[in-house]
């Protein structure tokens, strides 16, 4: 809120897609904690869920029927995935990825993106999109150097730049979230996943795809069902969680097995898998059927729709994918983070504040993404529009 000169907003209670601010004010929100909550806020059949498994114990170090019916559900969703471990966030689930992939590949080096957030262990830090590009931090001190030298950063959609690094450096990975949506949502450019898939296969390289974000939301089965390409791992996190800490990766029974206790890669959480955390996940998971993401699909067009028209004849970019977007603040579209970064922030911080004072609430930054969820419907999506038009104007 800082970066667009408000003071922040201190929540009081959500309800379906709606903020209560504790001075009673409401919000139309369009960040849903930053993506779990596809269904909306204080959702009735996430909460009784939640509720039966308090009621049962919070945690207990032992494995429990709902982890084993999490992992079920997240193996029949994505065909990449046989074996899943339960974390407690997105962070340690992409940091504990990337030492897989470095354990089983005997290789160092990390390959990312230029604005891809993964969060923020270490090593994945370097030019990272997310809060780090809202506060315009390239780095984090506190990072060593030698963690940092175990990371290359590319930019996003540069086929060149991905061939480069990998024929220069013996590369572990490649992470990629793969459609971005930490510098602002940036769909991957036509045939750029399928180079990813193949750069690897020729060097060795495992590709690794976080799908925290677009993990359950783009798709039953995510990005890599939207776009047909199977990544060797992948990390999950936020609508996993359904609202509580929950994360993951998973990936082929052969590389999951290197994890202990079964294997040498050492990997562990006193809370990971917690009861409360897979019962949210799990109602969020089983609420989400194909019905469920035609109509996210319907009412994300409906936005986007909306707000393209908006954008006709001024300095607007519109990217979506289902469940996303973002109004980028450019002249010319955004196909990178260098794209992204150039945007005009002073005009996207003024219609931030013009879309809060009339009641809506869009993400603070032009660097992440606008989540709808279940909970909006056409009359949310229409005032919304009438508020932009409004504050566009303004
Ligand atoms: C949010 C996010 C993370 C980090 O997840 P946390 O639960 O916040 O640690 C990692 N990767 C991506 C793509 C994210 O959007």
């Amino acid at each position: 809120m800082r970066q667009i000169g408000r003071e922040p907003v201190f929540v009081e209670r959500g309800e379906g897609c709606e903020l209560v601010d504790v001075d009673g004010n409401r919000y139309l929100d369009w960040v849903g904690s930053w993506g779990p909550l596809i269904l909306g806020h204080a959702d009735p059949n996430v909460l009784a869920a939640v509720e039966r498994a308090a009621a049962r114990g919070t945690s207990f170090g032992a494995a429990t029927a709902a982890e084993v019916e999490l992992a079920e559900e997240v193996a029949a969703r994505v065909p990449s995935i046989e074996m899943v471990r339960m974390t407690s966030s997105g962070t340690e689930a992409a940091m504990s990825a990337a030492r897989l992939a470095r354990a089983v590949t005997g290789r160092e080096v990390v390959v990312k993106f230029a604005g891809a957030y993964h969060g923020h262990s270490d090593g994945l830090l370097a030019t990272a999109g997310s809060g780090l590009a809202t506060l315009a931090i390239p780095g984090s001190p506190g990072v060593t150097a030698a963690q940092a030298a175990g990371t290359v950063v590319v930019p996003w959609n540069d086929r060149d730049a991905v061939e480069r690094a990998l024929s220069g450096h013996s590369v572990a990975a490649v992470l990629a979230e793969p459609i971005a949506a930490n510098m602002g949502v940036v769909p991957p450019e036509e045939g750029f996943l399928e180079l990813l898939r193949t750069a690897c296969d020729a060097t060795g390289a495992l590709l690794v795809f976080d799908e925290v974000i677009t993990g359950f939301r783009v798709a039953r089965g995510g990005a890599q069902q939207l776009y047909g390409i199977e990544p060797d791992l992948t990390v999950m996190g936020k609508v996993i969680g359904g609202g509580l800490p929950a994360a993951a990766f998973g990936g082929p029974r052969e590389l999951m097995e290197r994890i202990a206790p079964a294997g040498d890669v050492y990997q562990a959480g006193t809370l990971s898998g917690n009861p409360l955390a897979t019962a949210a996940g799990l109602a969020t998971l089983r609420a989400l059927d194909d019905a469920a993401y035609e109509r996210l699909a319907t009412l994300t067009d409906r936005l986007a729709a909306g707000l393209a028209r908006l954008a006709e004849g001024r300095p607007l970019q519109l990217a979506t994918a289902p469940g996303l977007l973002t109004l980028f603040f450019s002249e010319q579209p955004v196909a990178d983070f260098a794209a992204a970064a150039a945007c005009d922030l002073d005009a996207h911080a003024r219609f931030c504040r013009a879309m809060l004072d009339r009641g809506v609430y869009p993400p603070p930054s032009q660097f992440e993404a606008w989540f709808v969820s279940l909970a909006h419907d056409e009359d949310s999506i229409d005032r919304t529009l009438e508020a932009a038009a409004e504050a566009l104007n303004a």
